[in-house]
């Protein structure tokens, strides 16, 4: 079953709703990453939000939400393109806390105390390279609490969102999906607060857990609410590539570059999005440091 995004809108209340389904890509983020429990529903739901919000801003490049965390996990980071190509990690792979009895009776890992308090960011890039970034504080580290608090400030958008990530007993991730319901300026504000205690009251959970697709998940949410375009795939893609690689070389000091053509061997680099390691020969640093050599003369 592919991962999906699907754009709705409610008519008489006016409001957006959009659905997406992310099984495989967070299933594969945490087979890319070798995630403990706690990182992958945390980088699962990054993920989720921001291939929610790439989709649902129909513009052409790419979205990224960053989370600049003072707790354990340090830093996280999840982009999506408007083609539905997903990827992120976190900086502490390893975390894994105990469940509470809540949490093993709802299906719902609490995150936020391996995530707040920090900050959330997000850019969005246009083809041209043109990029826009706002940040605000974290709420509750939750991620999906946090993204719709940014939505409210940044955007200033009355909107609801929630991103779920199972796993079963081995810590697993099992399912996958998030909603995101967004008001019109004239959008029913009581309606959409419905919806909200719907989703708060463990409806998507419920339907995650049941392995529902995007589809099932707005009709059970809201029989109203009726796509409005094709959905658009979503799947765990890095957009690393050697030469990507080979350029990043040039951020490297020219000291670390000689040491590599001194030691004679060719050196690894490992792209931190998808964890795939590139093998650079020595030849090709050297073109570099010439080249950034000639630069500074
Ligand atoms: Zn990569």
């Amino acid at each position: 079953m592919e991962d999906l995004c699907l754009k709705a809108f409610h008519p008489s209340a006016r409001l957006e709703v959009v659905v997406a389904t992310t099984t495989g890509a967070c299933r594969d983020a945490q087979l890319a990453h070798d995630l403990a429990p706690t990182s992958a529903v945390a980088l699962g739901r990054l993920l989720t939000g921001a291939g929610l919000l790439a989709i649902h801003s129909n513009l052409p490049g790419s979205l990224s939400i960053q989370v600049l965390s003072q707790s354990r996990i340090k830093m996280m980071y999840a982009d999506c393109t408007h083609e539905g190509d997903l990827r992120g990690y976190v900086r502490d792979t390893s975390l894994s806390f105990p469940l509470s009895a809540a949490e093993r009776s709802s299906g719902r890992h609490t995150v936020g105390a391996a995530i707040a308090p920090g900050k959330l960011s997000m850019v969005r890039i246009d083809p041209q390279g043109r990029y826009s970034q706002s940040a605000t504080t974290l709420v509750t580290g939750e991620i999906d609490a946090d993204i719709e608090h940014f939505i409210d400030r940044s955007d200033q958008v009355d909107n609801a969102m929630a991103c779920e990530v199972r796993l079963n007993d081995d810590g697993a991730v099992t399912r996958a999906a998030g909603v995101m319901i967004r008001a019109l300026p004239d959008g029913n504000r009581a309606h959409l607060a419905l919806l909200r205690e719907r989703i708060a009251e463990g409806l998507l959970l419920g339907l995650v857990r049941d392995g529902a697709e995007a589809k099932g998940i707005l009709t059970a949410l809201d029989r109203e609410a009726e796509p409005v375009e094709t959905p658009t795939r979503l799947r765990w893609k890095c957009r690393c590539s050697v030469e990507r690689v080979r350029r990043s070389l040039s951020l490297f000091e020219i000291k670390d570059l000689m040491e590599i053509i001194e030691a004679g061997e060719p050196v690894s680099v490992r792209c931190d999005m998808c964890t795939k390691s590139y093998l650079i020969g020595v030849d090709e640093v050297r073109t570099v440091l010439e080249r950034m050599i000639k630069a500074q003369a």
